[in-house]
């Protein structure tokens, strides 16, 4: 496995390669979530590339750049033993090398389905996420690149922008990998403390009850939303600060007000000072 951190030396070593190449950008501090990216990566191309960057231009002043989990040696034994083939894992002064503040280089700016939840709650966030995969998808120029519904706004705002911008690369989307009790595997986990992680999984307990009281028949949004606030209110008191908990068209990322099959639950939340994104289909 090569660990490359420029880009002249990723591109002269890309341009040697001959078939298709699988690229899972992450920002490092992987666990199961992002292995099973790469496991699918590895499934399908001839080559996997995986990128671990902690980009700061999709994190908004004050939040938690600087904290960021970073562990990029214990990073690449895991992907080592997935039989990756690359890791792209540049510094900051290399992937923004032109010489101008940040605030005056080319931005893109994501379509509609940006405009609401996250792209209200972190202002400029998607902004940042496209800028920093366009610029990887042009380093990279894979076949294939695969991403979490962990972040599935994220998700419809890449798929977008590739559609939009004709970038020839094909979009895989991958489902949620969860611990045990539920709590969906996320970078930011380590920094709960033992007894917190296990009380965070009543975020995913809350979005399954609203699943279920959909299945025996409830299909106003609005209630369903309620009954999530609800729950999580109840159990987290002044712990929980909710962002958002909404019920959305899976394509546009609009808030229906009848669910149906085509329906996700969406919720962002700060807890205990983390802040943490989690969805789930109704089907
Ligand atoms: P990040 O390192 O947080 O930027 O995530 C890199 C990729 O891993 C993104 O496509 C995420 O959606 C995906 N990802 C993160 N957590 C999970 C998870 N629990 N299950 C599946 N994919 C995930």
């Amino acid at each position: 496995m090569n660990v490359i951190l420029t880009k002249e030396e990723l591109r002269a070593h890309l341009a040697e390669l001959r078939g298709s190449v699988g690229f899972v950008p992450t920002m490092g501090a992987l666990h199961e979530g992002h292995l099973s990216l790469v496991r699918a990566a590895r499934e399908d191309n001839d080559y996997v590339v995986v990128s671990i960057f902690v980009n700061p231009t999709q994190f908004e002043p004050g939040k938690d750049f600087d904290t960021y989990p970073r562990t990029l040696e214990s990073d690449c034994e895991l992907l080592k033993a997935l039989g990756v083939d690359v890791v792209f894992a540049p510094k900051i002064s290399e992937m923004y090398d032109t010489p101008r503040p940040l605030s005056s280089r080319t931005k893109i700016t994501p379509s509609a389905v940006a405009e609401l939840w996250e792209g209200e709650v972190r202002r400029n966030h998607f902004e940042g996420v496209c800028l920093v995969v366009s610029k990887l998808f042009n380093l990279v120029r894979p076949t294939n690149a695969y991403f979490g519904e962990k972040d599935f706004q994220q998700l419809a705002v890449i798929s977008d922008m590739v559609r939009d911008l004709d970038m020839d690369v094909a979009i895989i989307g991958r489902p949620i990998v969860r611990e045990e009790s539920g709590l969906a595997l996320s970078s930011r986990n380590s920094r709960f403390s033992a007894v917190q992680r296990l009380k965070a999984a009543a975020i995913f307990e809350a979005l399954s009850e609203a699943v279920a009281f959909n299945k025996e028949g409830e299909c106003n949004a609005e209630k369903l939303v309620a009954g999530v606030v609800d729950y999580l209110t109840d159990i987290f008191g002044s712990d929980i600060k909710i962002g958002y908990v909404a019920i959305v068209d899976s394509h546009t990322l609009q808030p229906v007000s009848i669910v149906d099959s085509r329906s996700r639950l969406l919720v962002s939340v700060e807890l205990f000072g983390v802040h943490l994104i989690d969805n789930l289909a109704f089907r």
